[in-house]
């Protein structure tokens, strides 16, 4: 009875994104890493796109295959699964430095 792609995974997917701590453009997704004791993770597709493991993972999401969940056959699932777990190795390995890690807002951009 459960329809939802079993993607391993929590994330924020809404229009409410924030932008790219790096390009500024709207992040493509949020990955909430505090299983791992982190904060959230951008991935963009700007940024991310030298990052063959994200870059494959974001272009799956951009493809909207996974957002079909009547459409989806084992095979999809298994490589959804395969480049979701790949991307996040890498985003893990990257660590602090290497991607930008949202903190507590910081009040900087409330101009709301
Ligand atoms: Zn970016």
């Amino acid at each position: 009875m459960n329809n939802q792609p079993r993607v391993n995974m929590r994330t924020v997917e809404s229009d409410e994104l924030p932008a790219c701590s790096r390009c500024g453009q709207r992040v493509t997704m949020l990955v909430d890493m505090s299983r791992w004791g982190r904060g959230l993770a951008e991935l963009c597709r700007t940024c991310d796109q030298n990052r063959p493991a994200r870059a494959a993972w974001l272009n799956l999401l951009a493809s909207g295959k996974l957002a079909d969940a009547d459409q989806l056959t084992e095979a999809d699932m298994d490589q959804a699964k395969q480049l979701w777990a790949a991307c996040l190795i890498d985003v893990l390995s990257a660590g602090p430095l290497g991607l930008p890690l949202q903190g507590p807002p910081s009040g900087k951009d409330a101009g709301l």
